[in-house]
């Protein structure tokens, strides 16, 4: 008899306090802060500043560059792109 397994993704957490869209932090996140100076337009910390979320997807190749540097720094990689590129 051959037992097979399934391993089953485990999402992280999208925080309900995202902007909808393809950028998004999870709840991994330990508000540091480093996302929102790389990228202000783009980051902000939630109401009770337990988290940062996206505020803002990134609109034209500035943000979207920003973004992209700020998921690169993020200490916790809680910073995630759902890979669908439509970003509105
Ligand atoms: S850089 Fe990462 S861990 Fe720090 S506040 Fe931003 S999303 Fe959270």
């Amino acid at each position: 008899m051959t037992m097979t397994t399934t391993s089953l993704a485990i999402l992280p957490e999208r925080l309900r306090a995202n902007a909808w869209g393809r950028y998004y932090v999870t709840a991994e996140c330990d508000a540091c802060g480093l996302c929102a100076a790389y990228a202000p337009a783009n980051f902000a910390s939630t109401f009770d500043r337990s988290y940062y979320a996206i505020l803002h997807q990134p609109e034209g190749p500035q943000e979207e560059k920003a973004v992209r540097t700020a998921m690169m720094v993020c200490p916790c990689r809680c910073i995630h792109d759902d890979g669908d590129g439509d970003a509105a």
